[in-house]
Order: structure tokens, then C-alpha cells, then sequence
């Protein structure tokens, strides 16, 4: 196989040269690219496998560079930011990216982080459009029967709880913001309807989480959203 390639986009060069390095000790290949119209342009000829993406470059916000690329490409893009403010990572989770990263970051973070971007590319590029069903140690979620189990038994799920764990499930290692997620389940009159959500998000929760030997499937983003974590067939936290 391969060795995946990874963009990076980053026009601060002590920071592009870290990541160029822990890549290359770690079996990836990458391009680099050091403002926006180079990391369109890297996109478009090389076709990496994952872009890692600063959003403050020289010519064009970050967040522009992924609306561009979406028109073409879904493969998962990671935000790294020095800003730490919440509306960026979210208008860039909004505009497509996957996830993202706060400067500064450690290396393992880094990896991590492309781990499960990688699996989450080979799942969607595994075949089939959707698994019929959908499974993730202990939980599985029939979609054609719309239904969800846990360890075997059946999850007794209202309507809105069973739609939120179908955005999650069917979005496995993406971070999910409160917009998206609202506007999925209520519609955009609800738009940004955060309590609600988090009324919806406790129950479901309740119901998914209660075995204490389970690590949890749910990661909450204060202030951003939520992400469903991949767990092994053993309950572990395969990720992060
Ligand atoms: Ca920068």
C-alpha cells in the first residue's frame, strides 16, 4: 500500500518543518505549501489523502481554501489554528473540515489526530455508499430498521435521540457542530438551538453510556459540539 500522502498548509516555516519532520518519521509523504493559492494548487495536482490546514495565511483565510476544496473533494481536511477562539473552529468545522487543532500541539496530538482522519477516508472509501449497518464495539445501529442496539439489546430511543445518533454514527470521528447538528434534527427555524440539543444529547447519552466499563462513544466540544469516538471490540477508546 501506498503511504498516504498529507498537505500541508502552513506559512509559518519553524511550524511547517516540525510537522514535515514528524511525518516523515512516521512513514507519511507530504507536500507542503505556504499560502492558500499553493495549497489550492497542491490539492488539485497531488490529491493528498488528509490536508492539514492553518487558517491565518498570507493571501486568503483558511476557511476560504475549504470551501474551495469541498467543491471537489471530501477528503478530511484538520484545521490547525493558533486562534483560539470558538467561532473559527467552528466556522471552519461549518465550512467542511473535519476536526481541528490548537497551536501549540504535541506531536502524538498530531498523529492521533491522522489516525483517525485516515480511517475515517478508508471507511468512506470502502465500497458500498453506507454500511446498512452501522458498528462500533457494543453499539450497533441497524439504519434500514431504524433501530439502534446495544451490546445486543435493543435501545429504546425517542425520534429526536435515534436522529442524533444517526448524525453521529454516520459521521464517526468528525466533530459535529451545534449548528449543524440542530439544523439537521429541528430544521433551520431552530437553528443554533443549543439547549435543546443538549436536552436531546443528556437522554441519549443516559441510555448509550450507562455501562461504566464502557468508555464513552460521545466527546463533547464545549462551546463547539460533539464528535462520536470509534471504540474496539474490547470498549476501548481506539482513538485519542
Ligand atoms: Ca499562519
Amino acid at each position: 500500500m501506498n503511504k498516504p500522502l498529507i498537505l500541508v498548509v502552513e506559512d509559518d516555516a519553524p511550524i511547517r518543518s516540525l510537522i514535515s519532520v514528524t511525518l516523515e518519521a512516521h512513514g507519511y509523504r507530504y507536500v507542503t505549501a505556504d499560502n492558500a493559492a499553493t495549497a489550492i494548487m497542491m490539492a488539485t495536482s497531488h490529491n493528498p489523502e488528509v490536508v492539514l490546514l492553518d487558517l491565518g495565511l498570507p493571501d486568503l483565510d483558511g476557511v476560504e481554501v475549504i470551501r474551495k476544496y469541498r467543491t471537489w473533494s471530501n477528503n478530511p481536511v484538520i484545521v490547525i489554528s493558533a486562534r483560539n477562539e470558538d467561532s473559527d473552529k467552528i466556522e471552519a468545522l461549518d465550512a467542511g473540515a473535519d476536526d481541528y487543532m490548537t497551536k501549540p500541539f504535541s506531536v502524538e496530538e498530531l498523529l492521533a489526530r491522522l489516525r483517525v482522519a485516515l480511517r475515517r477516508l478508508a471507511i468512506s472509501q470502502s465500497g458500498a455508499p453506507e454500511d446498512p449497518v452501522f458498528v462500533n464495539g457494543p453499539l450497533t445501529n441497524d439504519y434500514a430498521a431504524g433501530c439502534a442496539f446495544l451490546a445486543g439489546e435493543e435501545l429504546h430511543l425517542t425520534p429526536n435521540e435515534y436522529k442524533l445518533l444517526c448524525l453521529l454514527t454516520r459521521n464517526c470521528g468528525k466533530v459535529l457542530t451545534h449548528k449543524y447538528i440542530t439544523q439537521k434534527i429541528w430544521g433551520a427555524a431552530w437553528e443554533n438551538n443549543v439547549a435543546s440539543l443538549r436536552v436531546v444529547m443528556a437522554t441519549l447519552r443516559k441510555k448509550l453510556e450507562k455501562d461504566p466499563e464502557c468508555p464513552p462513544f460521545i466527546q463533547t466540544h464545549i462551546g463547539i459540539g460533539y464528535r462520536m469516538l470509534r471504540v474496539d471490540a474490547a470498549g476501548e477508546n481506539a482513538e485519542e
